[in-house]
């Protein structure tokens, strides 16, 4: 057997990790600044928990989820996104009662869509959702909040936030009908995976990537037409608080997110360097969503961004490695070595060490690895209690006790 990955899932690890944890570590710090409680849930939940609120015609259900029957037959699917979940945990573990409210998460989603570059069929999202309030503050917060940790995690690039709002429910539905009556009058010019969703998902139409599908959509109704007074305003406002935290966004009325469960406010930001994934991160208001999964009557909006993605474009601010290379020219000298280890372990020093007793490669392993301070251990070191402590780059060589060997890492770093 020919040992493999699964398609569309990736291992983790060396810089990518890297970069893993300064992006848990951001986004713990921008949740605690705005006061975000963290909720971590289960990778698989009921199926019916995806199926009918994402849109029983929508990609992700029709033909994207990992479901599969339990041994008593309950069918269960690896959690596609993020937003579901967290309203379930809500609700059973009764935390709407005290509103609004703010969590966040990090983790794993489960999508079987065909994989390239950005795309996943294992990928990994942060989540932030705000549960019973229908204050246009909370928008903006969110977006805000999205703006500071793309920000402070990809400071060199460029994103752009897009900007739409959908009305209310009512709003939508209206809107639906009109633009199904608009397509169905230009139905032999659209593309056959957009005639079939004339009726049933009119709205994806608009995003479709097919070239006749675009022109057709560019003059269709926009959801501008349809807008009531209070949803204009609440999105005015929403404007006004961009503007005056320097938030660059364009609106785009043809913005309108993947699953069915969107109103009100969507918005995503998309940068130039992904080539066709460009979404870094998108979400919108989905009031309604919560009571129809047998919550309270409030309202909701969330957002959630693609790790991956992320850290696509990220750059590591300096190179992570040990502080130390040690380099011991024989077994018998061990017990020197283990006195050094001690001595960095309790004062906080990383090393490395490959295992071996060959002077000449272990210096150059240091090289390699890029690592300037070597400690030395050899005959003389062992036999008189000291350690020589050599500095690459300079070429310098010292003879320290141990005591003395914080000063100078510390000197060098
Ligand atoms: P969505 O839940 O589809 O709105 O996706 C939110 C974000 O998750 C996107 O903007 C991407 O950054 C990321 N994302 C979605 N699907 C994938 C995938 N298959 N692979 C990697 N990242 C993804």
């Amino acid at each position: 057997m020919k040992l493999r990955s699964v398609r569309g899932t990736h291992d983790i690890y060396g810089s990518e990790i890297e970069k893993y944890n300064i992006i848990k570590e951001v986004v713990k710090r921008n949740a605690d600044l705005f006061s975000y409680n963290e909720l971590e849930t289960p990778i698989f939940e009921f199926t019916e928990l995806f199926s009918k609120p994402l849109g029983e015609q929508s990609d992700v259900v029709l033909k994207e989820m990992y479901t599969f029957k339990d041994r008593n037959d309950d069918l269960l699917t690896l959690r596609p996104e993020y937003t579901t979940p967290m309203i379930r945990a809500a609700i059973t573990n009764n935390l709407l009662n005290d509103l609004p409210l703010k969590l966040y998460g990090l983790g794993s989603m489960f999508r079987r869509e065909r994989p390239q570059k950005g795309r996943y069929r294992q990928f990994n999202q942060i989540n932030f959702e705000v549960f019973g309030s229908y204050d246009y503050f909370v928008d903006l917060e969110l977006m805000v909040l999205a703006n500071d940790i793309l920000k402070s995690l990809l400071p060199n690039n460029k994103f752009k936030l897009n900007l739409n709002s959908l009305g209310t429910k009512d709003n939508l539905i209206k809107y639906k009908t009109n633009l199904s009556k608009y397509f169905e009058q230009k139905k032999s010019q659209l593309s056959e995976e957009s005639r079939n969703k004339i009726d049933s998902n009119p709205l994806r139409i608009l995003d479709s990537k097919n070239d006749d599908d675009k022109e057709i959509s560019n003059t269709a109704p926009t959801i501008m037409e349809f807008l009531s007074k209070e949803s204009i305003l609440h999105f005015d406002e929403i404007k006004k608080g961009l503007k005056f935290y320097n938030i660059h966004f364009e609106e785009n009325h043809k913005l309108v997110r993947g699953l069915d469960y969107y109103c009100g406010t969507v918005f995503e930001f998309k940068c130039d360097n992904l080539g066709a994934q460009d979404t870094l991160l998108g979400g919108g208001r989905y009031d309604g969503l919560i009571s129809s999964l047998g919550g309270p009557e409030i309202p909701g909006i969330g957002w959630a961004a693609g790790i991956e993605r992320i850290s696509m474009l990220m750059e590591l601010p300096n190179n992570n490695n040990a502080q130390v290379h040690l380099a011991i020219t024989d077994e018998k000298f061990k017990p020197h070595l283990q006195k050094i280890i001690k001595y960095m372990k309790e004062n906080q020093i990383s090393f490395y060490w490959n295992y071996k007793f060959n002077l000449k490669k272990s210096l150059s392993k240091a090289n390699s690895n890029n690592i300037s301070n070597v400690i030395i251990i050899g005959e003389n070191e062992f036999n008189n209690d000291f350690f020589t402590l050599k500095h690459l780059k300079s070429g310098e060589q010292f003879e320290l006790k141990i005591d003395k060997v914080k000063n100078y890492i510390d000197d060098k770093s």
